[in-house]
């Protein structure tokens, strides 16, 4: 990257963090900085800076949030005895885009991989048994990764909520082992949290 001014690599650097980007990827985002106005680009850096901010993670599902309960947790509409259990507020995200869910969510942040040294305790489980003792929940709905940290992570919790005699549910995905949740359309995605079946 001789031929790059210094800021240039810098920005250049900053891209290739970004996941799925490459170095090649990473060169055209910075000549599209480049060219852009500057208008436009101080907008997106102040676009960046608010996120920083504003956005936190509501503290009783792990949601984004920019209050301290987020939109979801907050709606009487939502019904509160039913909790979809996912790794990331992204597949929370998705999950709310296929539009057909009307219970809770909880967020783990994570899944049980011991080869990273990832544990239980490392994620949101203790928060979720508090909730369901709490808030008189009647089904759980583990929709982690069919991958095998998310199978783990499914089975786990599935133990952990023995006790509580509710109703314990896995999504039922219609794809190959390994994929992760992101790659599923709205449509599979509804289908598998609709043909849901019961650990
Ligand atoms: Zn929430």
């Amino acid at each position: 990257m001789a031929a790059y001014t210094r800021s240039m690599h810098e920005l250049i650097e900053y891209f290739k963090k970004l996941p799925g980007i490459g170095a090649k990827t990473a060169e055209r985002f910075a000549f599209y900085v480049l060219k852009s106005s500057r208008d436009d680009m101080e907008r997106f850096s102040l676009a960046i800076k608010k996120v920083k901010d504003s956005v936190k993670f509501c503290k009783k599902c792990g949601n984004l949030s920019e209050t301290d309960i987020c939109t979801i947790c907050d709606n009487p509409r939502r019904d509160k005895t039913i909790i979809c259990v996912v790794e990331e507020p992204k597949d929370l995200i998705l999950i709310e885009k296929s539009g057909n869910y009307k219970g809770s969510y909880h967020v783990l942040f994570g899944s049980i991989a011991p080869l990273d040294g990832i544990g239980p305790e490392d994620l949101r489980i203790k928060e979720l048994l508090k909730r369901v003792k709490e808030d008189k929940v009647k089904e759980v709905i583990l929709a982690t990764d069919s991958n095998a940290e998310g199978e783990t992570t499914a089975l786990y919790i599935s133990k952990e909520l023995k006790p509580f005699k509710i109703k314990i549910s896995r999504i039922a995905y219609g794809i190959p082992v390994g994929e992760n949740f992101e790659y599923i359309d709205q449509a599979t995605l509804m289908k598998a949290l609709e043909g849901r079946r019961t650990m």
